[in-house]
């Protein structure tokens, strides 16, 4: 099966290592390497067990394309404690991506229960602010990844691609742009034009794919693979090409059910589902 052509059909797949959570850092890059997935996203927490370095390392020895790390954000709070912490682990992430060569940082951008999203939205232009010189420094740009309205209250004060848009070209750096994904975003009735806005100002950074169970037995962790669910992948895929966006498809998909599964066959479904529908 690992004819040349299959191989370029793989050239645009990237996964985010939290797909195959059960796998530790060094696991997924082995595995991706032998199925010949060049693409990843790292998750954050996988760089507690071990150093960013060694990270590096691991990645290069695979000669593994970074796409991201993820994530960075969450610089809300009704506390300015919590507040300063989070520039803290913010300018953290930076140096950490910048060491694994990864050249985006997504941001889960917060939100706090306890103050208006108005506030939340200022507090997070606030924290971009903070952290972007250290971005621009070290070479590793932002993404804004709006969440599903349905995060409002704590996890994202920023719930359509128009907002991000906005804070985006607010701020105005070339090292600030928008990270867009398919579950948070599928139901916008403006989704189109602002792909084709974002296209046009060249703050299309990122793009995750996944897909929308029908019922959604979790808000978090029932995120459906590509053709398990409602979202038209194809029709948003072409958006985004119609919008310059020629980057990775990267697969972000958290699912108990996935997780419960052996990891080796999930990858080749992974790769299936992503030729097929993607
Ligand atoms: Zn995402």
């Amino acid at each position: 099966m690992r004819t040349p052509e299959n191989i370029k059909d793989f050239s645009k797949l990237c996964i985010h290592t939290q797909t195959n959570r059960p796998w530790d850092l060094r696991r997924c890059v082995e595995e991706y390497h032998r199925a010949g997935v060049a693409g990843i996203s790292v998750w954050r927490h996988l760089l507690e067990d071990i150093t960013p370095r060694e990270a590096d390392r691991i990645l290069k020895d695979h000669g593994m394309d970074v796409v991201s790390l993820v994530r960075g954000g969450f610089f809300t709070s009704v506390e300015r404690a919590r507040r300063e912490l989070a520039i803290e682990d913010n300018l953290m992430a930076i140096e950490q991506a910048a060491t694994i060569g990864a050249p985006l940082l997504v941001l889960v951008c917060g939100s706090d229960p306890g103050q208006s999203l108005e506030v939340s939205r200022d507090q997070i232009r606030e924290g971009i602010l903070k952290i972007l010189p250290a971005a621009e420094s070290e070479g590793v740009k932002l993404a804004i990844e709006p969440l599903h309205p349905m995060y409002a209250a704590d996890r994202s004060a920023i719930s359509t691609l128009s907002q991000a848009n906005d804070m985006a070209e607010e701020i105005n750096s070339v090292f600030l742009g928008v990270a867009v994904d398919v579950y948070h975003l599928w139901w916008d009735p403006l989704l189109q034009q602002e792909i084709g806005r974002c296209g046009e100002m060249g703050k299309l950074f990122a793009y995750h794919v996944c897909d929308w169970n029908v019922p959604l037995n979790d808000i978090l962790n029932d995120r459906g693979l590509m053709g398990d669910g409602c979202i038209d992948l194809g029709q948003i895929r072409g958006w985004m090409e119609d919008a310059g966006f020629e980057g990775y498809r990267e697969v972000e998909v958290f699912s108990d059910k996935y997780w419960a599964m052996d990891q080796v066959k999930y990858l080749d479904r992974i790769k299936r589902a992503y030729l097929e529908h993607s």
